[in-house]
């Protein structure tokens, strides 16, 4: 049987929900032989793949790079799971949505510092007007929320993913 293409994307969270899947533990060991992971932080590939069966994506849509991979993994995944309550409502990141991003980055990188009063320009991506949930930029197929999301439902979701089946997550995780 062939393995299914896994990826997994950081977009703008804290890594929590990369640490949960990692917290998988030895449950890792038993999904390795049905999955071949092509992207994500935890490997070294660079530029996102074509045919993915299945993409994780953590954290709010919140620059242009963001925007722009996020569209990537859409085009180039067939199943795509906003993972966490970043990518699921905007979480964390979306509390600087009351404040415009100029002001936002003058304040942190002109007004909040002694040195250096200025706000870094190059290779730096834009940032959105607003941080929104993945589902606000591209169409998601599964949401599992949770600040993170137990292991064990990453863990559930992946096996009843690769089974053939869509998870029922009814019970098995929460908000926060
Ligand atoms: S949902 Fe929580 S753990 Fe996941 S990236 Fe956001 S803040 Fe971090």
């Amino acid at each position: 049987m062939s393995k299914a293409r896994v990826a997994t994307v950081w977009l703008d969270g804290c890594s929590g929900c990369h640490m949960s899947l990692l917290d998988l533990d030895e449950a890792l060991i038993d999904l390795a032989p049905k999955i071949e992971l092509v992207f994500g932080p935890l490997v070294d590939a660079q530029e996102f793949p074509e045919g993915v069966d299945v993409t994780l994506v953590e954290g709010a849509v919140s620059s242009q790079d963001d925007l722009q991979l996020a569209q990537k993994v859409r085009s180039r995944s067939k199943f795509v799971i906003a993972l966490g309550d970043c990518a699921v409502t905007g979480n964390v990141p979306s509390m600087r949505n009351q404040i415009p991003p100029k002001q936002l980055l003058e304040r942190i990188y002109v007004d909040g510092v002694n040195v250096n009063h200025r706000v870094p320009a190059d290779g730096v991506p834009a940032l959105l007007k607003q941080a929104v949930p993945l589902h606000e930029a591209i169409r998601v197929d599964l949401h599992v929320p949770g600040c993170p999301p137990p292991a064990a439902a990453i863990g559930y979701v992946l096996t009843e993913l690769l089974a053939g089946r869509k998870p029922e997550l009814t019970g098995k995780v929460k908000f926060g």
